[in-house]
């Protein structure tokens, strides 16, 4: 069956499509509230919550498809779903 562009017939294949723009809430990460668990990091379904060397934890816009989950999960509170601006 034939796929038209944009679409993803296999696992692990986010890469190839910039899906940041599906977002209608992004995720704000508040360093300050941050406990550096890297749970986001975890449970992020398309992997693109990176930590730095110490531990603080962004996501990659370009990708993040705004699920929340990253949000639902963080056990400090430390990040907020806030209407994206177009
Ligand atoms: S889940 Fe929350 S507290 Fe844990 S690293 Fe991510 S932002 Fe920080
Ligand atoms: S909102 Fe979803 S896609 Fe974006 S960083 Fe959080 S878990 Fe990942």
């Amino acid at each position: 069956m034939a796929l038209g562009l944009g679409c993803s017939s296999r696992p692990g294949t986010s890469r190839a499509n910039r899906t940041g723009s599906w977002r209608t809430f992004r995720p704000v990460f508040l360093h300050d509230k941050c406990t550096k668990c890297g749970l986001c990091v975890s449970v992020c379904p398309e992997g693109c919550v990176v930590a730095d060397s110490e531990g603080i934890p962004e996501p990659d816009y370009d990708y993040c498809k705004g699920c929340g989950l990253c949000a639902e999960e963080c056990p400090a509170g430390a990040i907020e779903m806030q209407k994206e601006e177009k």
